[in-house]
């Protein structure tokens, strides 16, 4: 975001910072110099930045800023996971995800503040809908995470709050930044977008990035998956399963993994699992069944381990990798589907998670 006439540096990728030096009268490798800088070294003082002359700094403090989310408060789950508060500049506030596993590391990003598709398993959906989020929020909440781990991540997965396809342009951007070498340098193949299927949106990502794909189809059938995923009533399987096919072709080493969450007695039995087969056959594909994490006044109940493992079989035996998600964090509800951040002014007000105020740690 940029405040007064100034440009937040944070919101631009590599490119469009050489731009704004070259258009300032300076030098492309000087803005590239910059984006290095605030990245990878983490520096938000343009007085830091030792090789930018004197006169160029003053400059860049008429024009330009280096603004980011703050960190607020971290929550410790039991099992190392990490439940990061961030507030922005109007007072929203946002979750973030990091999850250790063994030496490598997993930090889920959100895109928007609350979200407006309201699948009807999901706590974010309650919240209601505020706003996207801008790029220098969603890097910020890789460049806060880089820092607080003193490395990049291994792994970023666009699995925060929101619909990362309905923020598309500032997503796309974050994302290129994310795999960046004078950046994050994370490969492409371990940032990953997680969509309910915007198909037009999913048509258009595969010319301007190249990242691994999740997509939450959570039903084999368009009946149960309009009930499930509404976007499904605009986007519905037909149109849905080639658009992925299409956006994994060409790259062998590409497969799109289906986020399934298991619901007790609605999508959890072999002849939704058959169903499930037929209708990714000829997609190379993954499927990770997701134990449903539940939230207060939710109506869908856990399905019975047995039923997930007969269920991930099925698939197996039909040749689909499919895995079990561990669920993480759930003492803290950083699991799936429990994210909420702050939402302001948001359609819908009834309150269903603990407030920033009463979570244990506060940090800063
Ligand atoms: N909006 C994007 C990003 C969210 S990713 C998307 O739909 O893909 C988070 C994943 O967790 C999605 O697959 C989502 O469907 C799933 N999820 C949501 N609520 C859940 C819950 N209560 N239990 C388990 N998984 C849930």
């Amino acid at each position: 975001m940029t405040t007064d006439s100034k440009t937040n540096l944070f919101d631009l990728d590599c490119k469009e910072i050489e731009t704004f030096f070259l258009d300032l009268g300076s030098k492309a490798f000087h803005g590239r110099n910059v984006f290095k800088w605030i990245h990878k070294h983490g520096v938000t003082d343009f007085d830091a930045m030792t090789d930018i002359s004197k006169r160029l700094r003053e400059q860049l403090l008429q024009v330009a800023e280096l603004n980011l989310p703050q960190l607020i408060f971290e929550q410790p789950a039991l099992d190392g996971t990490r439940k990061w508060l961030i507030e922005l500049k109007d007072g929203q506030r946002i979750e973030t995800v990091y999850i250790p596993d063994g030496g490598r590391s997993t930090i889920c990003v959100s895109s928007q503040v609350g979200c407006a598709l309201d699948c009807s398993f999901c706590s974010t959906a309650q919240q209601g809908f505020n706003r996207n989020l801008s790029v220098s929020e969603i890097i910020g909440q890789v460049w806060i995470a880089t820092r607080e781990l003193g490395e990049s991540p291994s792994n970023i997965v666009m699995m925060g709050m929101g619909e990362p396809l309905a923020n598309f342009d500032a997503v796309v951007t974050a994302m290129n930044i994310m795999q960046d070498d004078l950046a994050y340098m994370v490969s492409k193949y371990r940032v990953t977008i997680s969509t309910s299927g915007i198909v037009p949106a999913l048509e258009k990502l595969k010319a301007l990035s190249d990242v691994s794909l999740a997509v939450s189809l959570h039903a084999p059938d368009n009946a149960l998956r309009d009930q499930l995923v509404p976007i499904n009533q605009k986007y519905p399987l037909e149109m849905l399963i080639p658009a992925c096919r299409e956006f994994v072709r060409g790259d062998k080493r590409r497969k799109v993994t289906w986020e399934y969450v298991m619901l007790d007695g609605v999508n959890d039995s072999l002849q939704h699992a058959k169903a499930l087969i037929r209708l990714l056959e000829g997609t190379p594909s993954k499927v990770n069944l997701i134990p449903f994490n539940p939230f207060p006044g939710t109506q869908y109940r856990v399905s019975p381990e047995e039923r997930v493992e007969a269920f991930r079989m099925r698939l197996k035996r039909s040749g689909i990798v499919a895995t079990t998600r561990k669920t993480r964090g759930e003492d803290i509800d950083a699991a799936c589907g429990q994210l909420v951040g702050k939402v302001r002014d948001r359609s819908r007000r009834e309150l269903r998670r603990p407030e920033a105020e009463n979570l244990k740690v506060n940090i800063r």
